[in-house]
């Protein structure tokens, strides 16, 4: 049967809008004609990226911390109608064995990641069920598919996260909500820069000789995927650089073989 056609612009919610793939998501959707809310700690910063969304569409801007529920219940509030939630805000702390682990970088991560996902999930949905045609996008990572020495923390926060996507797509099935997850290897954002606690050298040498992902590249996947027709469901999506085979084995200019990250 077919579903009811929106008439006038759809409203995207990006978190994590303030830079990397959740700032060229919130642009794209914006060009691609999406009244985008961008929502992230840093203020100062999504308004820059609402100024540059700017020609194709409107962009409202909101303070959110993901991992403290009363900012995600204000921001939710302030959201009007929801037709896509794109869960992009996270990241990663640290790169340490098991046996060294930090547990508050272990806390933020699940937080950040998992909860962050389910706070804004929840918020949101009575929104994307009412809007007849809604969609979640989570922004996983190869992290969630494959696990990768020192990298504990953030690969149990990714495949958590991955078991939370394949849950809602079948909680989903019967509702007008459609489920995507999308599984990025190496982009090169701040992802990097935030891990290694703000140490810039440490962060280029994980791109060093490799022709990562922009933040566009995953942009794209998320717009292709929200402007499939609302009987279309992408369910995932895994995009890699092409130098990059597996989390491990990354091809680099200066050598080759199966590398750390
Ligand atoms: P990034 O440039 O560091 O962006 C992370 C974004 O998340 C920022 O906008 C940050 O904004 C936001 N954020 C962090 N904590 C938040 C919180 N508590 N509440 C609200 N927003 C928060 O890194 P990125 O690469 O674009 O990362 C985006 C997503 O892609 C993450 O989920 C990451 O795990 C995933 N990913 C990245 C890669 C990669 O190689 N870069 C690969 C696979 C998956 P504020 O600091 O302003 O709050």
């Amino acid at each position: 049967m077919a579903r009811p056609q929106h008439a006038g612009p759809k409203t995207a919610v990006v978190t994590g809008a303030s830079s990397g793939i959740g700032a060229a998501t919130a642009r794209l959707l914006a060009a691609a004609g999406f009244h985008v809310v961008l929502g992230a700690r840093r203020l100062d910063r999504l308004r820059e990226v609402a100024e540059s969304a700017g020609a194709g569409g409107t962009a409202t801007v909101l303070a959110l911390d993901v991992t403290d529920s009363r900012s995600v219940a204000a921001f939710c509030d302030q959201v009007g109608e929801c037709h896509l939630l794109v869960n992009n805000a996270g990241g990663a702390l640290g790169l340490a064995p098991v046996a060294e682990a930090d547990e508050e970088h272990w806390r933020w991560m699940y937080d950040a990641n998992v909860l962050g996902t389910m706070r804004m999930t929840k918020a949101l949905l009575p929104k994307l069920v009412a809007s007849g045609a809604g969609h979640i996008v989570n922004i996983g990572s190869i992290a969630g598919l494959e696990v990768y020495d020192n990298g504990a923390g953030y690969t149990a926060a990714k495949h958590a996260l991955r078991a939370v996507t394949q849950t809602l797509r079948l909680e989903m099935n019967g509702m007008p909500v459609r489920v995507t997850e999308i599984d990025p290897g190496m982009v090169e954002t701040e992802f990097s820069v935030v891990r290694f606690g703000g140490d810039e050298a440490r962060a280029a040498q994980v791109y060093r000789g490799v022709t990562p992902l922009t933040a566009n590249d995953v942009a794209d996947a998320v717009v292709w995927a929200a402007t499939r027709p609302a009987h279309v469901n992408v369910d995932q999506i895994v995009l890699l650089p092409t130098d990059q085979a597996t989390a491990m084995r990354v091809h680099r200019a200066d050598e080759t073989g199966t590398d750390r990250l």
